[in-house]
């Protein structure tokens, strides 16, 4: 650190991203990417646009917000768009949260919630899930704080229905509070709160084009709400960076959006490798909590968490081991192809026999 860094900050624990190895040597299972490609027409827009860089990005986004407002039947005015969904959660926590309006979000849940939080100088308070590692819709009614809910949430997979969301949401809206929504993984079988945006105006939806819609690495997302939740979070976001999505990753966003049903098809797929790696990881004597996301939280009883992570990494696999206590028997496994899911299992049936277990 040096002697300029300013006060604020010098307490500030980054948030520690997944490895991203280069090499290619892993079958990486640990950041929840998609497995699969973009679609082929994504690759022709890039092309096409990169002959246009000499030029800034349209700040309004108009044609990538309106390609999302068609998908998602809502209005343009509904719609704003990120430098992949960390930045609108940054930005919503601007600008729905302070000293006065605290946050509320779950214990265990997505890390960068916390760093956001006190990047922001605001204060939070973590709400423990329950022992089976659900959320209790109950815990966040009459809370007087901006809540924000992963759903699913991460790293358990486990989702709320839209009824419990709608409960969560009409109580904050009743309190005056703000309820974000992170849908990062919803598309891969949890029930989107992007219909309910029309009757909650305190309601802010997230979502990202990085699992999905095999774009993490272009960094895009998007809020969905009331459109003055959405012009507020433009005011920040035209007083941050106006230009904060580039055209390469504005038109691969576009593109993508006309492909949909390319993209639900591979849901589809991985929600079918997610239950079939299910039932099998159980039959080796995993207890795997029951996901709605493209990854699931598993744990054994006879090894533990760290070490399950480091023999894994040892045979070429990466996963995800969390140091936090409450979760240090667990791995989080993004489910892959058919292929690489077989491969886990064959490597952990022979870890477990190696191990004599
Ligand atoms: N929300 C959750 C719950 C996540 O797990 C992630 C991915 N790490 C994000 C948001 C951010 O994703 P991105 O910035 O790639 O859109």
């Amino acid at each position: 650190m040096s002697k300029f860094f300013s006060k604020k900050f010098r307490e500030l624990v980054p948030y520690t991203p997944g490895e991203q190895p280069t090499d290619g040597r892993y079958i990486k299972l640990n950041t929840n990417e998609s497995p699969f490609p973009p679609s082929p027409t994504v690759e022709k827009a890039v092309t096409e646009e990169i002959k246009k860089l000499s030029l800034y990005s349209d700040p309004r986004n108009s044609a990538l917000r309106a390609a999302l407002a068609k998908v998602y039947g809502v209005c343009l005015e509904q719609v704003t768009v990120s430098n992949g969904s960390d930045e609108m959660l940054n930005l919503a926590f601007m600008a729905f949260a302070d000293k006065q309006r605290p946050l509320a979000f779950p214990d265990i849940t997505y890390g960068f919630y916390p760093v956001f939080a006190k990047l922001n100088g605001i204060p939070y308070e973590e709400i423990p899930l329950k022992e089976d590692f659900s959320i209790d819709p109950d815990d966040y009614t009459g809370i007087g704080k901006t809540i924000v809910i992963a759903n699913p949430n991460a790293p358990t997979g486990l989702s709320l229905s839209l009824e419990e969301i709608e409960k969560i949401a009409a109580d904050a809206n009743r309190g005056g509070n703000v309820l974000i929504v992170d849908e990062a993984y919803v598309d891969f079988g949890a029930q989107s709160a992007v219909k309910l945006v029309d009757s909650y105006d305190n309601l802010l939806v997230i979502g990202t084009f990085s699992k999905s819609r095999s774009m993490a690495g272009a960094r895009l997302g998007f809020a969905i709400g009331n459109r003055a939740l959405i012009e507020d979070l433009d005011t920040l976001r035209y007083s941050t960076n106006p230009y904060n999505v580039n055209r390469m990753t504005a038109a691969a966003g576009t593109a993508a959006l006309q492909e949909n049903e390319y993209y639900m098809e591979n849901c589809r797929k991985i929600v079918r490798n997610r239950e079939k790696t299910t039932r099998e990881l159980r039959l080796l004597g995993f207890e795997v909590l029951p996901s709605s996301a493209n990854f699931i939280f598993v744990r054994h009883h006879a090894v533990g968490g760290e070490k399950l992570y480091a023999e894994l990494k040892k045979r070429g696999i990466l996963v995800r081991h969390f140091q936090k206590k409450r979760i240090e028997a667990y791995n989080r496994i993004t489910v892959g192809t058919a292929e690489q899911m077989d491969q886990l299992v064959q490597t952990l049936r022979a870890l477990l026999e190696e191990l004599q277990i």
